[in-house]
């Protein structure tokens, strides 16, 4: 229960700062960077979420990301889970999309003429002007509001154009059989299909059943480890795990 509160405690912090961290997640300034030659901030902090969740699968969305946060404040309103399916491929097709348009902004530049890790920020600030108060209140709305009426994290369900890069990470540390965080189960024999990890899971996992194969290999998960704290027999831990150990072919 500890590490729930200091999780929570890291999201609300990340959650205060997204005023001034805001466009070092931006879809849309990337492009505008991009038509310039410019490789900007969220160029590289998407980068850097692709090469980190490697090692560290999809942490950031459980302890870092402010948009996380925002809809784990929502939980206060709706606790229910988001309906799963089709609707959790959405994300990919804007992701594809984005980033093609991406290419498209680079290619038609020819070249990078430079890294400015602030561009576009005043001081490195991103809500600095009644224009991007506009802005940092849509985003919010636009994360907020879909958690208010569809449940749990939906955003990231079904929208987030940044967890597809993690996914990504996570598939090609599977693909190279490096080692890697997940969340593993030992003495499973002692589970009494009690079914609490699935309703503390955020994500929709199935948790108990994932773990026959003695690991939550889901690129799903976030590793929150929701799951480790609901478990009254204490199955579950966090685990540095290999592929060719424990791939269950998901
Ligand atoms: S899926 Fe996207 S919005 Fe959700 S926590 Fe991860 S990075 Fe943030
Ligand atoms: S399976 Fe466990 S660690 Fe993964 S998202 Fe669900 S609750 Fe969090
Ligand atoms: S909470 Fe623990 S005991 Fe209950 S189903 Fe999940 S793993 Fe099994």
């Amino acid at each position: 229960m500890k590490r729930q509160r200091l999780r929570k405690l890291l999201l609300i912090a990340s959650l205060l700062l997204f005023p001034i961290t805001l466009y070092y997640f931006s879809p849309a300034l990337i492009i505008n960077a991009g038509l310039k030659g410019i490789i900007n901030g969220s160029f590289i902090v998407f980068m850097l979420m692709f090469v980190l969740s490697i090692p560290f699968g999809r942490l950031f969305c459980a302890y870092i990301c402010p948009a996380g946060g925002l809809q784990e404040c929502a939980f206060l309103v709706n606790e229910n889970l988001p309906r799963q399916g089709w609707r959790n491929y959405i994300k990919y097709i804007i992701w594809t999309i984005w980033l093609l348009a991406v290419t498209y902004c680079y290619c038609q530049y020819g070249k990078i003429v430079k890294i400015d890790f602030l561009f576009e920020t005043e001081n490195g600030i991103s809500v600095s002007t009644i224009q991007s108060y506009v802005i940092y209140y849509g985003i919010v709305c636009l994360i907020f509001i879909p958690s208010v009426l569809c449940g749990k994290r939906v955003f990231c369900h079904y929208f987030c154009w940044m967890a597809p890069f993690m996914v990504l990470g996570m598939k090609l540390r599977k693909f190279l059989h490096l080692p890697g965080i997940h969340i593993k189960a030992k003495e499973k024999e002692k589970c009494i299909s009690c079914s609490k990890c699935n309703k503390g899971c955020p994500m929709g996992i199935d948790v108990a059943n994932e773990i026959k194969n003695d690991v939550i290999d889901n690129s799903e998960c976030i590793q929150c480890g929701a799951c480790i704290d609901s478990c009254s027999k204490q199955i579950l831990s966090y685990g540095i795990s290999k592929r060719k150990e424990n791939d269950n072919g998901k």
